[in-house]
């Protein structure tokens, strides 16, 4: 688990042996389509990609293999969003990011294949670069960088006044979390964000997890 610093939230990791966190029995998911759409207090199992609530509403969570899991906290609200390249070419980024009138003040982006790992064709290339033409300098030839595409989107929407967790792990390279492409699994990771309950045992990060905002929890 990652705590949120400054806040009572973690981000909680579930994958495969190694990342075993315990997925909270109140975790909300959404019935993931690779769309752009955001639902306000979802109850779960919506056809959507991206969440909002209140805090204090539920627990955002999200199911990813090679995909990149989004978060997002405002003071008032918390979001999630599943961020694929189709999510990314729709705006599903800008989208989370616009659906709530406040300053974000973190991002939190978890576990996706890397874009040195992620091969697409060039269609797919032109349908994410068309919201981010930056993207394609930066990985010039057959791939696709999920994470810094989000990354560049969300500044862009938000005015870039966010603090930024960077979980930077690819789901392809890591033995511990599930990848369509790496396991060609049906499996998905899961991550969630949640309050910290009180006097709830944090364990240990893995070591893998790398942020780059300066705090993590320790035991
Ligand atoms: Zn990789």
């Amino acid at each position: 688990m990652v705590i949120i610093p400054g806040t009572d939230l973690c981000l909680g990791l579930s994958g495969i042996d190694g990342k075993p966190d315990v997925i909270p029995e109140k975790a909300i998911f959404l019935n993931q389509v690779h769309g752009n759409r955001i639902v306000i207090d979802p109850a779960g199992g919506e056809s959507a990609d991206g969440m909002i609530m209140s805090r204090g509403y539920g627990i955002p969570a999200l199911r990813v293999a090679d995909c990149l899991p989004v978060f997002a906290l405002w003071d008032d609200c918390i979001g999630a969003a599943h961020a694929g390249w189709r999510g990314l070419a729709g705006g599903i980024v800008e989208n989370l990011i616009a659906a709530v009138d406040q300053p974000l003040r973190w991002l939190i982006i978890g576990p996706c294949i890397c874009g040195e790992c992620y091969t697409v064709g060039e269609k797919v290339r032109e349908a994410v670069f068309r919201g981010d033409p930056a993207g394609g300098e930066e990985h010039p030839d057959c791939r696709l960088d999920l994470r810094g595409s989000a990354l560049r989107r969300a500044r862009r929407a938000s005015g870039e006044q966010f603090q930024l967790i960077n979980i930077d792990e690819c789901t392809l390279e890591s033995t511990s979390l599930y990848s369509v492409r790496g396991n060609e699994t049906a499996k998905r990771n899961f991550l969630w964000l949640a309050e910290i309950e009180r006097g709830e045992h944090i364990p240990q990060l893995n070591s893998e997890i790398e942020c780059n905002s300066p705090e993590r929890r320790k035991n």
